[in-house]
């Protein structure tokens, strides 16, 4: 006979095991299934606001921030440099981002699950799963074992087995990025290296790279937002977002060759507009990645997984997992469409945005204000002014 569990999630990224904490810690009897053995690397920036940390109780950031953001240092093809200070004006309320190493991170996350009384088995892949009877989802693992479940949360992330075995997102769109750990010692290169300075260039076609600091090293990246395939890949992106990624070292003083540098790429699942998240008169919940929730502007995605993880959790112990696809459309669907279409500008007309936008004196301040979640992206949408800066033209679709 199969063990049998209220909640089974799949993938304990941010969306799994906050999905996992939150059921658990209503009583819910929950599984929390990882293929990789954990702590596990995740290729990512690790850059996150600090206002995470509101959807995150029981945790203490001190084990897993390795540096405090405050200002952003902007550059256009390395030169016109805009060093800018998150809170530029001391009557406004401090923001500032954290920078993690996603093994450190998500690891916290998943022992916060355990200790709310979640089980956790890592090292073990879902491999099948399909509704049993009207009321259970039948799940089988790598080694052959079965489970039941009455919902099952697949937070399995860009290319998340769940949502095709429950045949939803069937045309999912795939941005990539591409990132690499450089080992630093604060102090090499470039004055501007600083714990406290997070570094983005915006002459990437489609896309930016990024230096954020860590403890000991340099996360390095770049990615194409704007550019999306079905398979999110493409070995001439890739070696020109290297390209970026080397002339990045270079531009910051602290030069390496393409041979020394172990790159990492992981494909993007941007937000394309509302899709259905939930099959199975939800038994199924997608969340996270899986569910397509990567920010299209900034391509950012670890707080829109937690987020949406801990909202799938308390839909299912609220028994309202049959609504799941409206509760992510009423929780992400204005401000990540909002951000399509500024993204969609963004990338068109990178050099005009960068005058304008980037290096506006509240630049810095309107991006961490976004990425914190204190201000909508439609409330800045409905605020460009729109004809004077199309002249007429249409964006590009
Ligand atoms: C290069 C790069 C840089 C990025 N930088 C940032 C950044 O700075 N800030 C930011 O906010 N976002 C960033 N992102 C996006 C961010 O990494 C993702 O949005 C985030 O990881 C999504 O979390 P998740 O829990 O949905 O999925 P994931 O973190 O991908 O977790 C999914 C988990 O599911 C597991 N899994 C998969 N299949 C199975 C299976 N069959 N059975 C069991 N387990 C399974 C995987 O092993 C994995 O552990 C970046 C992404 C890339 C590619």
């Amino acid at each position: 006979m199969s063990t049998h569990y209220d909640v089974l999630v799949c993938g304990a990224g941010p969306a799994g095991a906050c999905a996992a904490y939150e059921a658990a810690v209503r009583g819910l009897r929950t599984l929390l299934l990882e293929k990789r053995p954990l702590p596990r690397y995740k290729t990512c920036g690790g850059g996150v606001p600090l206002t995470v940390g509101n959807e995150l109780p029981a945790l203490v950031p001190e084990a897993f921030v390795e540096a405090t953001v405050t200002q952003m240092r902007h550059t256009w093809n390395f030169g016109d440099a805009h060093l800018a200070d998150i809170n530029p004006n001391p009557d406004e309320p401090p923001m500032s981002l954290w920078m993690v190493q996603r093994a450190v991170f998500d690891h916290a996350l998943t022992a916060r699950a355990a200790r709310a009384g979640a089980e956790v088995r890592d090292g073990l892949a879902l491999r099948h799963a399909e509704p049993e009877g009207d009321t259970k989802v039948r799940v089988t693992t790598a080694d052959g074992d079965a489970y039941t479940a009455n919902h099952i949360v697949g937070a399995d992330g860009a290319n998340g087995l769940v949502a095709r075995l429950a045949g939803l997102r069937p045309q999912r769109l795939l941005a990539i990025a591409l990132e690499a750990e450089i080992p630093h010692r604060w102090g090499d290169g470039h004055p501007a290296l600083r714990p406290e300075i997070a570094h983005l260039e915006y002459g990437v076609r489609q896309g930016y790279a990024w230096v954020f600091p860590k403890a000991g090293h340099l996360s390095v990246g770049a990615g194409m937002f704007g550019q999306r395939s079905a398979e999110g890949r493409g070995e001439a992106s890739k070696a020109e977002l290297a390209r970026w990624i080397t002339g990045y070292l270079g531009a910051l003083g602290v030069p390496r060759r393409a041979e020394e540098i172990e790159f990492h790429g992981h494909p993007l699942p941007i937000w394309s507009g509302a899709e259905t998240v939930h099959a199975w008169s939800g038994r199924v919940l997608l969340a996270g990645d899986a569910a397509g929730l990567v920010n299209p502007l900034f391509g950012d995605g670890i707080s829109y997984a937690c987020r949406s993880g801990a909202l799938a959790g308390r839909a299912i112990a609220e028994g309202r997992a049959a609504g799941w696809t409206e509760v992510v459309r009423e929780h992400f669907a204005a401000g990540h469409d909002a951000a399509l279409t500024l993204a969609r500008f963004f990338y068109q007309f990178p050099g005009v945005c960068y005058r304008m936008g980037v290096k506006h004196p509240r630049g810095t301040r309107i991006a961490a204000r976004l990425i914190s979640g204190d201000l909508g992206f439609d409330a800045v949408l409905d605020r460009v002014p729109w004809k004077a800066l199309m002249g007429g033209k249409k964006l590009a679709r």
